[in-house]
């Protein structure tokens, strides 16, 4: 897979396939040249990209610590003395952390600008960057297309209420998750809930794009909420083809979560 543009109103971003299946993304502002990173899966993959466009890289935005999201931050930092941005709650386990952010700060680019919304459960300090200018959330390893991550540092109920708040952007918000995973989400989600139309539909198209080696990703925010399990949690349809009609969304999420952890 080779890097592609998305275009904006305001904005281009770039999509670049790193590592065996991460994408690092840019968003470069059109008016006054901002360009930002979000995560930095592999630093000669984002150099080459920026080179390319002939942009200068301006931020690092860190969704959470792993390694296949800050492991580019210092050498990114060494080359173009750029800003790293990332969650304050995991501020010791971030190379290079310049600015810690928390829930509901902002961060402007040019035209545009992001703000965090908080959403632990894969790592504690999780968080999202969401630029409603370009109805566009970089969602890291939270929310992925028909799946979520793994609740590896906080507990389900935790997951599930990050997820929820990212339910709650408009559904035009298009998904920026940080790996390309949706085959094998699809083939976990068809194998709970085989009778979803969306869902039927959504993995016909994941097939195609994965067939001709494209990427799957960014999603729809609207898909998602009829095609994804883990965002259906307390969906009546949903809990009564698991025979769990009437449980708690946070029990219903925990069991799909645990579910597809075995899968
Ligand atoms: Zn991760
Ligand atoms: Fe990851």
């Amino acid at each position: 897979m080779a890097p592609r543009l998305i275009e904006k109103p305001h904005a281009i971003i770039a999509q670049i396939p790193c590592l065996s299946d991460n994408y690092g993304w840019l968003i470069h502002d059109r008016e006054n040249g901002t360009t930002a990173a979000i995560d930095t899966p592999d630093a000669d993959a984002i150099n080459q990209v920026l080179e390319a466009q002939g942009w200068d890289l301006t931020l690092i935005l860190n969704t959470h610590w792993h390694m296949d999201h800050t492991g580019g931050n210092l050498a990114l930092k060494d080359k173009w003395g750029c800003t790293i941005i990332g969650p304050a709650a995991e501020g010791e386990k971030l190379p290079g952390l310049d600015r810690p952010v928390q829930e509901a700060d902002q961060i402007a680019l040019g035209a545009i600008s992001a703000v965090v919304i908080e959403t632990p459960g894969h790592t504690l300090g999780h968080c999202v960057y969401y630029f409603a200018d370009c109805a566009a959330a970089f969602v890291g390893d939270s929310l992925f297309s028909l799946g979520c991550g793994r609740v590896f540092e906080g507990t389900h109920e935790q997951m599930w209420h990050s997820l929820l708040r990212l339910r709650a952007l408009p559904d035009e918000t298009e998904i920026y998750c940080a790996h390309e995973y949706s085959l094998g989400n699809g083939r976990f989600a068809l194998s709970i809930d085989p009778d979803n139309r969306t869902l039927q539909k959504r993995m016909a198209d994941i097939e195609a794009l994965r067939a001709d080696d494209l990427p799957t990703i960014p999603t729809k925010l609207a898909i998602e909420k009829a095609a994804n399990p883990f965002l259906r949690a307390d969906d009546g349809i949903l809990q009564k083809t698991l025979s769990m009609k009437g449980q708690s969304a946070e029990t219903v999420f925990a069991h799909i979560r645990q579910s597809k952890d075995r899968f």
